[in-house]
């Protein structure tokens, strides 16, 4: 009996007919060799941006049902296409969206959580000898309104299936061939790794490394879910995602990230007694603004300056309610920048290993970066710094921790 095998194949592996023939043609080598196939698919190459575009031509308050409404249309069109590429290769294939596939979240809309898969059109696709493509990104409440998963979603669509349904694999198929020392589109000597445990795997990816959604490698972790990162082009085997093994450790820092989607704001002048960060922080959580790092200055004349990052495109929704909060408690004002980016080291060594942060600070020094922001976890360490530098930044990095050599040598 063959093995059950969930496969993920992202917005630049199913960018146009060609390719999407050629994910056809993968899936349908791995059916003939007598597995059971679900094929979780994500919209054509930028389709997700081109929908959010069209959604900003129309409003910047959109409702964010009628954007669920609207953003799941992109991976339909994929499953629709995919189903029929399989079925002129021969195979018996049949597409579902998430609604049908009974992937049931809560009612935040654009960022829903999945709260269970019933998956019993899948089970009867794949007793009938069927492939099951499944549009990722998308699910629907219990009272039946379509809801997506966040940016990068289909990521989560294919491991919450594979933990759905048991699944013996789940492979993620990108225009990566793995998961790199830092992003290879940025250090050409960044190096694959074979292996990378989910805590490392996790912080990377909320700090920046997009090659998975965050929210996929927390619930991989949570259900055990090995997960396969591979190229869709080619046949080498990538970097398994999984429990963290003893030789980990030795590892100080595994890889470097970068983040350019941060906005940093500072309110000034804010009086610097109990119950102000309360306000502010309170006012902002009541608009769903979620903040990062933050900072706030030591107090000089009982005044104070609060400095925090946030996701750039909450960066005017935040103004104007921090300007308004400023008003409020007395203070100057509130002041916004785009162009910082935030890189990070990380490694789970670093629980075991001293000095690794000072060593960051002072190569960041020695290629004459300011620090903006700092702060640090178990096993990583992020700066904030001025945008136009992340490049130099994250190469700098890599060498001085040594990524681009073998591990151990
Ligand atoms: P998909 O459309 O398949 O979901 P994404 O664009 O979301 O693909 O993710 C793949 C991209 O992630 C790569 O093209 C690469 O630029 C980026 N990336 C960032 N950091 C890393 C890393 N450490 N290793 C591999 N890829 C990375
Ligand atoms: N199409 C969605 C996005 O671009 C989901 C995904 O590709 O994972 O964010
Ligand atoms: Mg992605």
């Amino acid at each position: 009996m063959g093995l059950l095998i969930v496969q993920k194949y992202g917005g630049s592996s199913v960018a146009d007919p060609e390719r999407i023939k050629n994910v056809a043609r993968r899936v349908a080598e791995s059916a003939r060799l007598g597995h059971r196939m679900v094929v979780v698919v994500s919209a054509m190459g930028k389709t997700t941006d081109g929908l959010l575009a069209l959604a900003s031509a129309i409003t910047q308050t959109p409702d964010p049902r009628e954007m669920d409404v609207m953003l799941s249309t992109g991976e339909q069109v994929t499953i629709g296409l995919l189903a029929m590429a399989l079925q002129s290769l021969g195979h018996s294939a049949c597409s579902f969206t998430g609604p049908q596939v009974g992937l049931i979240t809560d009612a935040a809309h654009t960022r829903a959580r999945i709260k269970r898969i019933t998956a019993e059109r899948i089970h009867a696709a794949l007793d009938a000898g069927r492939v099951a493509v499944v549009a990722g990104f998308q699910g629907t409440t219990e009272g039946g309104d379509i809801t997506t998963l966040g940016r990068g979603g289909s990521d989560l669509t294919g491991v919450a299936l594979a933990a759905a349904l048991k699944a013996d694999v789940c492979e993620i198929f990108t225009d990566v061939d793995g998961i790199y020392t830092a992003d290879p589109n940025v250090v050409p000597d960044a190096r694959k790794l074979p292996r990378i445990s989910y805590d490392e795997m996790l912080e990377m990816a909320a700090l920046g490394a997009k090659v998975l959604q965050a929210r996929s490698v927390e619930f991989a972790k949570k259900h055990n879910v090995p997960v396969h990162v591979r190229s869709s082009f080619k046949p080498d085997p990538g970097t398994l995602v999984t429990r963290e093994d003893y030789s980990m450790e030795d590892v100080v820092v595994t890889g470097i990230t970068h983040d350019r989607g941060q906005a940093k704001v500072s309110i000034l002048r804010v009086p610097d007694r109990p119950g102000i960060a309360s306000r502010v922080f309170g006012g902002l959580g009541a608009q769903n603004i979620v903040v990062d790092m933050i900072v706030q200055n030591i107090s000089r004349d009982g005044f104070t300056d609060i400095s925090f990052t946030l996701p750039r495109a909450d960066r005017t929704r935040a103004e104007s309610v921090l300007a308004a909060l400023a008003r409020e408690v007395g203070a100057e004002g509130v002041t916004a920048d785009d162009r910082v980016a935030k890189i990070s080291i990380v490694g789970v060594g670093m629980r075991s290993h001293a000095g690794v942060a000072a060593r960051m600070f002072a190569t960041l020094s020695g290629e004459g970066i300011n620090i903006q922001m700092i702060s640090t976890s178990e096993i990583a360490v992020s700066c904030v710094i001025e945008d136009k530098y992340t490049e130099v930044a994250v190469r700098a990095l890599h060498d001085v921790f040594e990524l681009g050599t073998e591990r151990g040598t």
